[in-house]
């Protein structure tokens, strides 16, 4: 390196990281208008026309979240309230499956989380520990048919988490072994939400099943994944992102107790599998988290 190189390197590395303070002393948003733009901003949109839904549900989020002043330390220090969330999850009672071994829903998995996860885990965290939110899935719980599923919408109402529980489509053989028996009504998941839900019934002789489920399929054309991680893995793919939640009955109903879990991913930056073999990548996008054991 010549002098003069030298000397114009030196002042730059001596610099102070200016625009890394600048971003810190960032002011709060404050009101509803600045808080829509920041949570539009904070939340990855999408110019691929497949991808509209991302687009549909982010919007939905800005919006319907735009009165939700507690949202504002995670816009505004998005790291430490992550590092929080972890802290409050690992506090939990939880019920893992340990199907998966990179997929286990450990609270590790908070590491990852993209801004889109981030903040609907957040605010669920939130509502699942303070609020009516619990028992209302509760009543969501005991108002279903014994050894059956029910599911719907998680939607976002006044800025609090709201679970809307739709119709069951399914009308074939019910299989609870198979842990098949919701189906979404058509179109449904086009209607703008934070998360699609389902639940698992507490089924006497089985017991409870935890967590979304999931198998591999194995057929000539290779192998594939199916169950609840197969349908994430699949709109994953054809919409870009796609998140759910799965409420699990633990242990007898009389107990009125839930395990939750989240599931999704995002296809949008996901490697293409090497071939349908590669259960790795074929995974990779695709994140498990128990939020823990509630009581209702
Ligand atoms: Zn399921």
């Amino acid at each position: 390196m010549n002098t003069i190189v030298k000397r114009f390197l030196v002042p730059f590395i001596l610099m102070p990281p200016i625009a890394l303070s600048l971003a810190e002393d960032k002011p709060a948003p404050q009101s509803t208008v600045q808080r829509e733009a920041a949570i539009k901003k904070f939340l990855p949109t999408s110019d691929k026309n497949e991808h509209n839904l991302i687009n549909l549900n982010n919007v939905y989020m800005a919006k319907e979240l735009a009165g939700r002043a507690s949202i504002d330390p995670l816009l505004q220090d998005t790291e430490k309230l992550r590092a929080k969330l972890k802290e409050t999850i690992k506090t939990q009672k939880h019920a893992y499956t340990d199907v998966l071994v990179k997929h286990n829903g450990r609270p590790d998995a908070v590491d990852s989380l993209s801004r889109s996860q981030l903040i609907r885990i957040s605010i669920l965290m939130d509502d699942l520990l303070n609020g009516d939110l619990v028992n209302d899935i509760g009543k969501i719980i005991d108002s279903t048919e014994k050894n059956k599923e029910a599911g719907g919408l998680v939607l976002i109402k006044e800025g609090k988490v709201h679970f809307k529980a739709l119709p069951n489509a399914s009308t074939g053989i019910n299989s609870p072994q198979f842990n098949a028996n919701y189906l979404f009504p058509d179109d449904s998941f086009k209607e703008a939400n934070a998360f699609l839900f389902h639940t698992h019934p507490f089924i006497k002789g089985q017991g409870s099943s935890n967590g979304p489920s999931w198998n591999m399929q194995a057929s000539r054309l290779g192998v594939s994944i199916t169950g609840d991680t197969g349908v994430a893995l699949a709109m994953s793919k054809q919409y870009g992102e796609t998140h759910h939640l799965v409420i699990s009955t633990v242990g007898d109903p009389v107990v009125r107790k839930f395990n939750i879990d989240y599931f999704g991913g995002e296809a949008t930056n996901a490697k293409e599998p090497k071939n349908q073999f590669d259960t790795e990548s074929l995974l990779e996008h695709i994140t498990i988290l128990d939020l823990g054991i509630f009581k209702y």
